[in-house]
C-alpha cells in the first residue's frame, strides 16, 4: 500500500506509515526517547531463499521473510501470508501492528509476521507443501513455542499450519503442536478458532452499543466482505436482534433497508458463491455500501477502503474494523471530525489472535477446553480490552485508534522499562 503524506514529502511507504503511527502515540505519551527508538525498529528480520521443486521437475527459488518486531512481553506472534505482493516492508509493518494488537489484548506475546512472495493460486497443493516445508526448515531455529509462533494469514490455512508443525516436530524429534496456531482441531487446534475474529468483532460492537446506551434490537448494520470475519459477525449480530441492511463480497453488494434474512443469505452465499444472488434486496456496489445510512459499519474485506475521497460521505455512527487497515490515516482524521466512533483493527479484530493464544495455552498444557470455555474467555478478554481503551480515550480526550495505541504501546514500553536495556 502506498499513501501520500503531503505533496512536499512524497509517498510514504507502509513501514514509514507504521512508524509514524507509533511516533504519534509516543508524542502524546511523552515516551522516553530510548524506548521510542527501540520500538521504532524490528528486533530481527530474516530473509531466506526457498528453493522449491515444482511438479514439472524444475526448481523455483522463492523469497521468504520472518520478522520479529518485539519479544519483550513474550514470544513473537503473527501470521504467515503467501502473496505475490509480499515485501519486507509489508511484513515489518504487520509485525509491528501485531505487537500493539497483542499488547492491547494483554496477551503475553510480542509481534511477528512472515510471508513468502509467491502466487499460491498458480501452485498445486504438492508445490505448496514443498514450499511450506522448505520455508519452515529455513526458519526452524527462530520459531518455536517459546520464540515465535506463526499462524495462518492471507492464502495460508490450517493445512499450511499442519505442514509447519510437522516439519518443525520432525526437526525437534517430538510432536510440538504449540509451534503454530490455527491448526486443525485433530492435531491440537482449538475449538472456536474459526469463528473467533467475527465473534470478537461482535463483542466489541455490543460494548460500543453499551457505551452509547443503546440496545442491539433494531440497530442497523452494514458489512463489507462476507467471508470468515464478516459473515460470523453478521450472524451473531442478527441473532442479537440487529437489522443487517447491507452486505457485500468481491462481486458486489445487496441492500434492503427493512433488513436481510441472514439464514437465507448465508444459504445463497454457500450455494452460489456470492451474496449478489440473494433476491430480496437491491444490488449496490461496494462503494455505495460504504455510504449507506447505518448505525454500524463493519469493513471486513480489504485495507484502504475508506479514504480521504469517500470518508466525508460515510454516515455510520460506529465503524468496527474487522479488516486490517480499512481506513487510511487521512480518512481517519475526517471520521473523527465527524464524530464517528471507530473501533480500530488492533482491538476489533483481535479475537483471532486471542483464541490463538488459547490454542497455544491448551497445546502447552495438553489439556483442551470446551467451545463454551473458549467463547466465555474470549468475551472476558475482549471486554477488558475494550473498556481499557475507552478509559484512555476519555482521560486523554483522543480518538479510539490513538487510545488503543496508547494502551498497547504503553504496555510494551512499561515492560521495556522494567526489563531495562542490556548490557
Ligand atoms: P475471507 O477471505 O474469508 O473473506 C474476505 C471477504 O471479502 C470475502 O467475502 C470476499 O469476497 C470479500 N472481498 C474481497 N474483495 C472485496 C472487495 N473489493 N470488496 C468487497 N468485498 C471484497 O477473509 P477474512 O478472514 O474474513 O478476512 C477479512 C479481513 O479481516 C482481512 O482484512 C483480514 O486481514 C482481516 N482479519 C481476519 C482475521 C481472521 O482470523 N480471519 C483476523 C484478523 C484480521
Amino acid at each position: 500500500m502506498r499513501v501520500k503524506e503531503s505533496a512536499q514529502e512524497g509517498p510514504m511507504n507502509i513501514w514509514e506509515m507504521a512508524q509514524k503511527q507509533l511516533d504519534n502515540a509516543a508524542r502524546v505519551m511523552n515516551l522516553e526517547p530510548w524506548i521510542h527508538a527501540k520500538l521504532r525498529e524490528c528486533k530481527r528480520a530474516s530473509i531466506v531463499s526457498i528453493p522449491t521443486r515444482m511438479d514439472d521437475g524444475s526448481v523455483k527459488v522463492f523469497t521468504g521473510y520472518r520478522v520479529q518486531h518485539n519479544v519483550t512481553r513474550g514470544p513473537a506472534k503473527g501470521g504467515i501470508r503467501y502473496h505475490p505482493g509480499v515485501t519486507l516492508d509489508e511484513v515489518k509493518s504487520l509485525a509491528m501492528w501485531m505487537t500493539w494488537k497483542c499488547a492491547v489484548m494483554n496477551l503475553p506475546y510480542g509481534g511477528g509476521k512472515g510471508g513468502v512472495t509467491c502466487n499460491p493460486k498458480e501452485m498445486s497443493i504438492t508445490e505448496l507443501e514443498r514450499l511450506t516445508r522448505r520455508f519452515t526448515s529455513e526458519i526452524v531455529d527462530i520459531i518455536g513455542p517459546e520464540r515465535d509462533i506463526p499462524a495462518p494469514d492471507v492464502y495460508t490455512n490450517p493445512q499450511t499450519m499442519a505442514w509447519i508443525m510437522d516439519t518443525y516436530s520432525i526437526d525437534r524429534g517430538y510432536a510440538t503442536p504449540a509451534v503454530v496456531t490455527g491448526k486443525p482441531v485433530e492435531i491440537g487446534g482449538s475449538l472456536g478458532r474459526n469463528e473467533a475474529t467475527g465473534r470478537g468483532v461482535y463483542f466489541c460492537i455490543l460494548d460500543a452499543l453499551k457505551y452509547f446506551q443503546l440496545y442491539p434490537e433494531g440497530i442497523t448494520v452494514t458489512i463489507q466482505g462476507f467471508g470468515n470475519a464478516g459473515s460470523v459477525a453478521a450472524n451473531l449480530l442478527y441473532r442479537e436482534g440487529c437489522k443487517i441492511i447491507a452486505v457485500s463480497d468481491s462481486r458486489g453488494g445487496i441492500y434492503n433497508p427493512m433488513g436481510l434474512d441472514l439464514p437465507a443469505l448465508l444459504k445463497v452465499k454457500n450455494d452460489t458463491g456470492s451474496v449478489i444472488n440473494y433476491r430480496d434486496g437491491d444490488r449496490i456496489t461496494n462503494e455505495q455500501l460504504l455510504e449507506i445510512k447505518t448505525d454500524v459499519l463493519i469493513p471486513a474485506a480489504l485495507e484502504g477502503q475508506i479514504t480521504e475521497k469517500n470518508a466525508s460521505r460515510v454516515k455510520a455512527k460506529i465503524i468496527a474494523e474487522a479488516a486490517n487497515g480499512p481506513v487510511t490515516p487521512e480518512a481517519d482524521a475526517i471520521l473523527e471530525e465527524n464524530g464517528i466512533f471507530v473501533i480500530p483493527d488492533i482491538l476489533a479484530n483481535a479475537g483471532g489472535v486471542t483464541v490463538s493464544y488459547f490454542e497455544w495455552v491448551q497445546a502447552l498444557q495438553a489439556f483442551f477446553w470446551s467451545e463454551r470455555e473458549v467463547n466465555l474467555n474470549l468475551r472476558d478478554m475482549m471486554e477488558k480490552a475494550f473498556w481499557a481503551v475507552v478509559r484512555v480515550k476519555e482521560q486523554k480526550k483522543v480518538g479510539m485508534r490513538l487510545a488503543a495505541y496508547i494502551v498497547g504501546v504503553g504496555r510494551v514500553a512499561q515492560a521495556t522499562r522494567l526489563r531495562g536495556l542490556y548490557p
